[in-house]
């Protein structure tokens, strides 16, 4: 009954996690959530009231497909102000969210058989929206001595002929590291040289901390630019992931694919998001460092004590809101009848007897890790550390079988 392209399709590894929390949940039982992938604080007042104001106006109709121009035009001068890059209106699109665009680039780009580089770990969607559009993911492992940040002369004896392009994500989810400039002009001409694109998700952009900028490797010259589709959106930055509205920017003939392949899925993003992300773009920035600050604080806490506990080491992240620490010393311990034996087996654990959330790192290609959001609050995380410390404490006891 169902096609080859949707029985080739795992459901999310996150799923099974995340359904049995939400139902402890339910059930009354106090769940820590270091799960969710979006930030805790409430969209900004000023982009609601755009939004209010948008449908008291009327403005409730179809738009054109890639976006209405203002929004254009706003999201041109982001690349301007912080990126230093001049895009036209013809090589943008607005989309249903940055993971949409991401989709779009997939369905534009990739033949039966291109390969797409990925580096691992990696956010989880990559893989996927790859095999759904019949291209082969080719992951390319990067190590946490290295920061997880990709070598170019790794990416090199990776490169086949049917090498299409190569997917980066800085700041990166799940590890939360950030690309210095130099190693991403290293990468744009192993890019160029082999003559393959690069897909940038620039969506944790403004979410960086210890004096870091980031840095958009499409940015160095003409040449990698044109090679490059960069993906960002207001998700993260502003606190609106339900609001679905994402961005890429390239190639006008790339993104003139886009447009046409969006023009038969989903039509426009919705009219009201939009005049909500013109106003998040144009209004006030001052929510950001506030928010960063506060993540910061929170960044700081938990990496500290992630490192106290014994089995456990975590890498300072220096964007995102995420750690990602290794577990794998926990591995082959038990606590009564329970072996842990991978990051599923801890997460499920930790879930189980300490009623922490969090996901596996197998989920992202990498079992020696798990990963824990800190877009909640201090005092959660306060309470969740204590809480997984006590339960690691459990298993380094290695309690005999009975
Ligand atoms: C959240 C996220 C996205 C998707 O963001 P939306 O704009 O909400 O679709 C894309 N890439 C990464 C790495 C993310 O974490």
């Amino acid at each position: 009954m169902l096609s080859d392209r949707a029985k080739k399709i795992k459901p999310s590894p996150t799923l099974s996690m995340d359904t049995k929390a939400k139902a402890m949940k339910a059930a009354g039982i106090d769940i820590v959530g270091f799960g969710v992938g979006e930030p805790d604080f409430d969209t900004p007042d000023n982009i609601k009231e755009a939004a209010i104001k948008a449908i008291k106006d009327g403005f409730t109709k179809y738009t054109p497909v890639g976006g209405i121009d203002p929004l254009k035009d706003a999201i041109i001068d982001k690349f301007k102000g912080d990126n230093n890059l001049d895009y036209a209106r013809d090589e943008i699109i607005v989309s249903c969210g940055a993971k949409h665009s991401l989709y779009n680039i997939a369905q534009a780009l990739f033949n039966p058989g291109d390969e797409v580089l990925i580096p691992s770990p990696y956010w989880v969607s990559y893989p996927d929206q790859a095999i759904l559009n019949d291209a082969i993911p080719v992951f390319v492992k990067t190590l946490e001595s290295d920061s997880f940040m990709l070598k170019p002369e790794v990416i090199k004896s990776h490169i086949t002929k049917k090498t299409k392009a190569l997917i980066l994500n800085s700041p990166s989810n799940p590890t939360g590291l950030t690309y210095d400039k130099k190693t991403l002009e290293k990468i744009a001409e192993v890019v160029l040289k082999h003559n393959i694109y690069v897909i940038s998700d620039e969506i944790y952009e403004k979410i960086t901390y210890d004096g870091v900028t980031h840095v958009s490797i499409a940015s160095f010259d003409k040449e990698i630019k044109s090679k490059t589709i960069v993906v960002n959106g207001v998700s993260k930055s502003y606190a609106m992931t339900g609001w679905r509205i994402g961005y890429a920017a390239g190639p006008k003939e790339i993104i003139k694919a886009m447009t046409n392949i969006q023009s038969q899925s989903t039509s426009n993003p919705t009219s009201i998001a939009q005049k909500a992300a013109v106003e998040a773009l144009t209004g006030p920035q001052d929510f950001i460092a506030l928010m960063i600050t506060e993540f910061d604080k929170r960044r700081r806490f938990l990496i500290n004590e992630l490192n106290s506990i014994p089995g456990m080491s975590c890498i300072t992240p220096t964007g995102a809101f995420y750690a990602f620490p290794n577990t794998s010393r926990l591995y082959g311990k038990s606590v009564g009848n329970r072996k842990i034996s991978s990051s599923a087996d801890l997460a499920l654990y930790l879930l189980e007897e300490a009623k922490v959330a969090l996901v596996h790192g197998e989920a992202f290609g990498d079992d020696n890790y798990i990963r824990l959001s800190y877009a909640t609050s201090l005092d959660e995380i306060k309470k969740g550390v204590d809480r997984i410390r006590e339960a690691v404490d459990r298993l380094s006891l290695k309690t005999s079988n009975v």
